[in-house]
């Protein structure tokens, strides 16, 4: 292998600009070329390269979002464009690359490495750190810290007027952003889709916090919880029948997604792209880097796709023990 290509895809995240940096270096440092894809997949078909050598990743460690931009590319999931990406590599004379997205992004990979024998590496890149493999993915760290920031100035509000309020937070189909946000910022419930115990609980909970001597309340609630139809719907069933409360919704959205990666995400960013690289120059392919009591680990990407994650048990204690 002599010149490895790098791309972020789908859906950005803090510290893709960190794992580009990291590949590109790691390159430079072991004398393989190494060439920037434009806009994932989408500028895989169209061409769109740029070599890149250790000086043109220089201060952009601490960026958010992605210098080499990312999209989302239809004409990727059909076999003529995939064959357009593989001849436009071929002759830029690429041999391999690393990818940096979710589990969309890996899929596409995995089946251009299927059809081409294309050797790929995956690093996982998303807030909502749904992917099997890794016990962290690359933002997930500095999102909670987004998250926790924006539910204390919320927090603030919300204990001057005697408020209840839902706070809707990324995640997709999971709740680990919910969950570790919620316990940072001491959040009265957390609602997530791995957990649902219904409404009836949600207003007991309420009420008891309310007797306690509770004058506000923080809810936060995970965008893929389904205790109520919407987090506006659950608003509306919770003033029904607890008109105690003034209650307000707050949906955070995609500031989320934005920020200056968390030393965490750096760390982790560089880390992983090393040992991306050197994955590839020892001739494997066909595999996620990932992180497990802190030792970097490779898993085959078709579990990083499979798998799901899982919800930590004991967190969901330690919240309902603090909620006392
Ligand atoms: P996020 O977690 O933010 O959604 P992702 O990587 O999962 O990131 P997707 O939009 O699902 O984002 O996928 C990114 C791109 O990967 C798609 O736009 C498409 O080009 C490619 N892709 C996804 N699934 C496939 C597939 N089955 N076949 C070929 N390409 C695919």
């Amino acid at each position: 292998i002599g010149k490895i290509g790098v791309f972020t895809s789908g859906g950005d995240s803090p510290g893709m600009n960190a794992a580009i940096r990291s590949v590109v270096r790691t390159c430079a440092y072991l004398k393989v070329e190494c060439v920037g894809i434009y806009r994932g997949y989408q500028g895989m078909i169209e061409g769109d390269f740029k070599p890149m050598d250790a000086r043109s990743v220089n201060n952009i460690i601490n960026k958010g979002g992605t210098i080499l931009k990312s999209a989302r590319c239809k004409e990727f999931r059909t076999k003529e464009g995939r064959q357009k990406a593989y001849d436009n590599l071929r002759k830029e004379g690429i041999d391999a690359f690393v990818v940096i997205g979710g589990d969309g992004s890996f899929t596409g990979a995995m089946i251009f490495n299927q059809e081409f024998h294309f050797p790929i590496i995956g690093i996982p890149g998303t807030i909502d750190n749904d992917i099997f493999g890794t016990t962290f993915t690359l933002g997930f760290d500095t999102a909670l810290n987004t998250v926790v920031e924006a539910i204390d100035k919320i927090r603030d509000t919300a204990s001057s007027h005697n408020r209840l309020f839902f706070v809707e937070v990324m995640g997709r189909d999971v709740g680990h952003i919910a969950l570790n946000a919620g316990v940072g910022a001491g959040a009265e419930e957390i609602l997530i889709p791995e957990e649902n115990l219904g409404r009836e609980r949600l207003l007991e909970s309420l009420k008891r916090s309310k007797e306690s001597g509770k004058s506000s309340s923080i809810v936060i609630v995970a965008e893929g919880d389904k205790t109520g139809k919407n987090i506006f719907e659950l608003k509306e069933y919770v003033e029904e029948n607890f008109p105690d409360y003034d209650v307000r919704v707050s949906v955070l959205g995609h500031m989320q997604r934005g920020g200056s990666p968390s030393c965490y995400d750096r760390v982790l960013a560089s880390r992983m792209g090393v040992k991306a690289v050197e994955a590839l120059l020892q001739g494997k392919t066909n595999l996620m880097v990932g992180v497990q009591d802190n030792e970097l680990i490779l898993t085959p990407i078709h579990k990083a796709i499979k798998g799901h994650t899982k919800i930590d048990k004991e967190l969901i204690r330690v919240s309902d023990i603090m909620s006392i």
